[in-house]
């Protein structure tokens, strides 16, 4: 009787289309270039994937981390990921097949994933005192439904941008959430091809506790979507979808998502706070969770809240109102526009370095960074976090490497 003919088989990447938010961040943390996407769904090329696992913590869902064993020669090719809207089950290996894959020296990538040495420039742990998050609870396929308990325009009517303050409550139903997760939005209908609308992600910006404290709700700012990135007219659909509802509607969602962008839990930990338009949203949730935390503990237990906040105009600026009402002995709060008629245009990283001084002392002390906004405005706040650590004679590469690896530097852009 003749061997079976050797077959070498791979542990081929996945991600899950239905569970996918397309947030672009696998595609941009590939260090090898393999992952792609297509107008829906993103894929990985099995041919170049080296399973370094760099794209797997870094993504919010999860949908990222499936394997599925395949011969090398039948790997699913990437047209294949393209038109799926599901995962598909793991196949049968003939025992065969098995067997000579698993002899010494043979070649395939069965092994443990061995984590990328690169560092990530934000944490991928969670600060050591944060609170045990729930995730994933519900998902696409099993969603929870939430009713909406209120919608109102945060924004100045005669703002360009509508941005909307929407309450959520979940009733009877168990959904823990903690300051700086998300929830995934399913937004009902089908797209252009007839698919079911893919999630998408928005982080809460009510504390733990609620929107209103004790009760079993949450709150989301969300902003019309009117255009794309080019500057054309196109609507966004969860955008409009959210913006739109009314009271006593429900909405479809998943989650809860997160397990590394949470605030620390112990006394005494400052937060340093910066982001752009509706980046505001997880800013919000953990000021609030600080403010109602006054009400228990010591004033002086509290940390130190330093807070950078960018919009176009003051009527732009998502939570302006009641932001102005907060004490400065709670938070010291620097607001910077960039479109003030007959005023220069001012970034979050401008007000930074005007306020270098106070940055600097935050940063020698127990601190944890989060930003949240615009994409772009990353390069800006990096550059001006190492100058200021340079002007007060500290190494910022060696500080950010460092808050980066204790949980203490978070970053969500999109
Ligand atoms: P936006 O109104 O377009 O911009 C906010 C401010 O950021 C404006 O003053 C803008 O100035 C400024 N800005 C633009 N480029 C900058 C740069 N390179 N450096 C510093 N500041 C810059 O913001 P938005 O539309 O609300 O967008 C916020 C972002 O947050 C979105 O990408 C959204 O996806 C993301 N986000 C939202 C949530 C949520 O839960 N809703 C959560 C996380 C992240 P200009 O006048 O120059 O435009």
């Amino acid at each position: 009787m003749n061997a079976p003919e050797a077959v070498i088989l791979i542990r081929q990447h996945l991600i899950d289309p239905e569970v996918c938010i397309r947030c672009n961040t696998c595609e941009e943390t590939c260090p090898i270039d393999a992952i792609t996407h297509d107008s829906r769904n993103y894929v990985v090329d099995a041919d170049k994937c080296n399973s370094c696992g760099a794209c797997i913590s870094p993504c919010p869902t999860g949908s990222i981390d499936h394997w599925r064993t395949m011969p090398k020669t039948g790997a699913y090719t990437l047209e294949e990921q393209l038109s799926w809207d599901e995962l598909p089950q793991q196949q049968e290996i003939e025992a065969e097949s098995l067997a000579v894959a698993a002899e010494p020296g043979g070649e395939p990538g069965m092994g443990a994933l061995q984590v990328n040495a690169a560092v990530s420039p934000s944490s991928i742990t969670a600060p050591w005192s944060a609170a045990h998050p729930y995730i994933n609870l519900y998902t696409l396929k099993a969603p929870i439904t939430a009713t909406v308990a209120g919608n109102f325009r945060l924004t100045a009517e005669d703002a360009e941008s509508d941005v909307h303050h929407i309450v959520l409550d979940f009733g009877n139903q168990f959904f823990p959430i903690l300051e700086g997760q998300s929830i995934g939005v399913i937004p009902p209908g089908t797209d252009a091809s007839g698919k079911p609308h893919y999630m998408r992600m928005y982080s809460v910006a009510s504390p733990r506790d609620g929107e209103r404290e004790g009760y079993n709700n949450l709150s989301l700012t969300v902003k019309r979507v009117v255009e794309d990135h080019d500057g054309k007219p196109a609507l966004g659909v969860a955008s409009n979808y959210l913006c739109d509802l009314q009271k006593g509607d429900t909405v479809s969602l998943a989650g809860p998502f997160g397990t590394s962008y949470l605030m620390p839990n112990h006394a005494n930990a400052n937060l340093l706070m910066i982001c752009t338009g509706t980046g505001s949203a997880p800013m919000r949730a953990m000021t609030e969770r600080r403010r109602r935390l006054l009400k228990t503990q010591a004033k002086e237990q509290n940390g130190k809240l330093l807070l950078f906040f960018g919009a176009r105009k003051s009527e732009e600026l998502p939570y302006f109102g009641p932001l102005r009402k907060l004490p400065a002995e709670f938070i010291d709060m620097h607001l910077a526009f960039s479109r003030v008629p007959d005023q220069p245009r001012a970034y979050v990283q401008d007000k930074m370095r005007h306020a270098g001084q106070a940055v600097s002392e935050l940063l020698d002390g127990d601190t944890y960074v989060y930003i949240c906004g615009l994409k772009g405005m990353e390069t800006g706040v990096m550059e001006a976090l190492r100058d200021i650590c340079k002007e007060s004679g500290k190494d910022w590469a060696g500080l950010h490497a460092k808050m980066v690896a204790e949980g203490r530097f978070h970053v969500e852009t999109y």
